[in-house]
C-alpha cells in the first residue's frame, strides 16, 4: 500500500483532560512519521475551533448486565465521526481512519479477557480505551505511553496488519498491561514491509 497522506481523526469520549489529549495527538503524529515514515495528520476538530471536542460516551454502549461498554456502539460512534470528517474534505479521496479514544471498560461479545481496544483488519475505525491502562502510580505518563502503543496496534489493523509474534512489535497481542509494557512504540521490520508492500 502506498500512502501519500494518512488522516486520523481522533474522537475522544469520556472524562479526558485537554493536556493529556494534546500530548497524545502530538506524539501519535510523530510516531507515525518516525515508524511509518508517512505524513500523517492526526486531528480532533472538524471545525476551526481550538477547543478539543470531548464527547459523551454513547449511552447505547453501556450494557448493564456486563457492566461494560460494547464496542459495537463505539464503532457506530466512530463511523458517524468519520462521515462528519469526510465532509471536511469535500469529495476528495482521502485515506481517513478514526481513532475512538474512551476511558471506560469495553467488551465485545465472545471475548472474556481484558479488552484494550478493537479494530477490523483493513477497517476504518479503531477503538482504544485507557480504563484498563490505569496503574497504582496514577501516572498519566504511563497511561499515555500504553495508550500510544495500543493506538499503533489498532490503527495497524486498520492499515491491514494482523497480529505479529516478533518480540517488541506493536502488533503483538497484549493480554495484560505487562504485555503492553513489553512492546515498543513501533512496528517490526516485517510489519513495516507489509505496510509498504515489500519495500525495505
Ligand atoms: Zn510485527
Amino acid at each position: 500500500m502506498v500512502y501519500n497522506k494518512l488522516y486520523i481523526r481522533i474522537a475522544a469520549a469520556g472524562n479526558f483532560d485537554e493536556k493529556f489529549l494534546t500530548e497524545f495527538q502530538k506524539e501519535l503524529q510523530s510516531l507515525l512519521w518516525d515508524t511509518l515514515g508517512i505524513n500523517a495528520s492526526c486531528f480532533y476538530n472538524v471545525s476551526n475551533s481550538r477547543v478539543i471536542p470531548i464527547y459523551k460516551i454513547p449511552s447505547t454502549a453501556y450494557t448493564p448486565h456486563i457492566g461494560k461498554y460494547n464496542t459495537q456502539s463505539l464503532f457506530i460512534f466512530g463511523k458517524e465521526r468519520r462521515e462528519e470528517s469526510l465532509k471536511k474534505f469535500g469529495k476528495a479521496e482521502v485515506l481517513l481512519k478514526v481513532l475512538v479514544l474512551v476511558d471506560v471498560d469495553i467488551y465485545k461479545s465472545g471475548f472474556t479477557g481484558t479488552l484494550f481496544g478493537e479494530a477490523e483488519v483493513g477497517g476504518e475505525i479503531a477503538i482504544v480505551t485507557t480504563a484498563p491502562l490505569e496503574n497504582h502510580f496514577k501516572s498519566n505518563f504511563l497511561i499515555k505511553e500504553r495508550a500510544l502503543k495500543e493506538a499503533l496496534h489498532e490503527l495497524g489493523h486498520t492499515l491491514g496488519l494482523d497480529h505479529c509474534k516478533i518480540p517488541g512489535c506493536a502488533m503483538n497481542i497484549s493480554k495484560d498491561i505487562y504485555d503492553i509494557d513489553e512492546k515498543k512504540k513501533t512496528y517490526c521490520k516485517q510489519c513495516l514491509n507489509k505496510l509498504f508492500g515489500g519495500y525495505t
